[in-house]
């Protein structure tokens, strides 16, 4: 059953570490969901032909396909004018119907998590909200240019709960310039004291092209150390396993019941349409789909090209579906299955596989509990090198 992605480029400033797609264009909103309805109306059909199980009963005709989970994503959707994401979110559901009890998410901000923007929130079938609050360092936050306080993301969380909305995650980075252990201590139990079901946690990353790094290249920023890193991570793993949250995927954190449906749907190879600027899909098989990363070349193909060209397309070769279905599983509590790549990708990978996990094994690196096959804790630090090895 296929899931739908919507992607909001607009942020209204940039923090320093952030290397997504997006732009601070915030005037162009309004043409840009007019623009991205179009795609989607442009696409309804696309997606009848995801859905292999749903036929009538001469098998002619394809009955409506219905959506597992909607994820509107960025970018920050809610720097979205509240009657437009009411709009841009029932029209997603007229067009893409979900499922029963469907996952549909809204990314936000926490200075965005106003009464108003959740009287607007109110119109719509959203259930979900994924917050970004990296911290909850005053200081850290200035630094990283976050545009709230932790005031805020503590007051965001708060006014969600009291409107009925309890299915709440949030994002934490650790290793943040001048942050130490006691201090991602703070963080995440600050965290844990606001009772939201679902966290994600993330290391810094130092990527190419972002004012943070050319602040490590300058000398004004140093990396946390690696050994001080694992112990962030390690005190994040015993403090939410105590609190008795499952650590579903390397980076994610849940109560039980409350994993993520749409990302589990990404690490199971679930089809997925993504419409917008920057966004992608994949029908499951072998077809990856990727719209144009520019607010302005999505724009003109709507409204100069009658929605053309703003899009490549990509065909998976089968020792790409193994890589990606190796590096995804592999970062989930659950791992791969040895049946399971014997099934989709035959016996002479299977070869391959069980040969490049062996020395891993024996490391400690990766786990085996019959066909399954999973990283360790220690397996984790070094998870980047371990599933890079298991590559065709
Ligand atoms: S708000 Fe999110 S998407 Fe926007 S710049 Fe910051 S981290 Fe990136």
């Amino acid at each position: 059953m296929p899931s739908v992605y919507i992607h909001i480029p607009f942020c209204q400033s940039r923090c320093i570490y952030c290397d997504f797609y997006s732009t601070t264009h915030i005037a162009r909103q309004q043409q840009y969901i007019d623009c991205l309805l179009r795609e989607m109306e442009q696409r309804a059909n696309e997606w009848e032909l995801l859905e292999d199980g749903e036929r009538s009963a001469d098998d002619k005709t394809l009955l409506r396909a219905r959506t597992l989970s909607i994820y509107i994503g960025g970018g920050t959707p809610s720097t979205l004018p509240p009657a437009l994401l009411v709009r841009l979110l029932n029209e997603t559901v007229r067009l893409f119907p979900p499922i029963e009890g469907a996952e549909i998410t809204v990314e936000a901000n926490p200075d965005d998590v106003t009464d108003e923007w959740i009287e607007a929130l109110k119109q719509t079938p959203a259930n979900r909200i994924s917050m970004g609050v990296q911290t909850f360092d005053d200081t850290l936050l200035h630094t990283l240019r976050r545009r709230h306080s932790s005031q805020q993301a503590i007051q965001a969380v708060d006014r969600l709960q009291k409107a009925g909305y309890h299915n709440i995650s949030i994002d934490l980075i650790y290793g943040l310039p001048g942050q130490d252990i006691e201090g991602w201590a703070k963080d995440v139990d600050k965290a844990l004291s606001l009772h939201v079901p679902h966290l994600s946690a993330y290391s810094l990353m130092y990527e190419e092209g972002t004012p943070i790094m050319r602040m490590l290249e300058r000398g004004e920023v140093q990396e946390m150390a690696d050994e001080e890193s694992w112990k962030c991570y390690e005190l994040l793993c015993d403090r939410l396993a105590e609190a008795g949250y499952r650590h579903y995927e390397i980076s994610n954190f849940a109560l039980p019941g409350h994993h993520s449906r749409h990302n589990s749907g990404y690490w199971d190879g679930t089809p997925y349409l993504g419409f917008g600027a920057g966004a992608h899909s994949y029908d499951g098989k072998h077809l990856r789909r990727s719209n144009v990363a520019s607010l302005s070349e999505y724009i003109e193909a709507f409204e100069q090209k009658e929605g053309k060209g703003y899009y490549d397309t990509e065909r998976l070769t089968d020792t790409d579906l193994y890589n990606e279905f190796v590096m995804t599983r592999m970062r989930t509590s659950k791992g791969v299955s040895a049946d399971e790549i014997c099934s989709r990708f035959g016996a002479a990978t299977l070869r391959h596989f069980s040969k490049m996990i062996e020395p891993h094994l024996q490391k400690g690196n990766l786990l085996q509990m019959g066909p399954q096959v999973s990283l360790s804790r220690k397996g984790i630090f070094v998870s980047n090198d371990v599933i890079s090895d298991l590559f065709l």
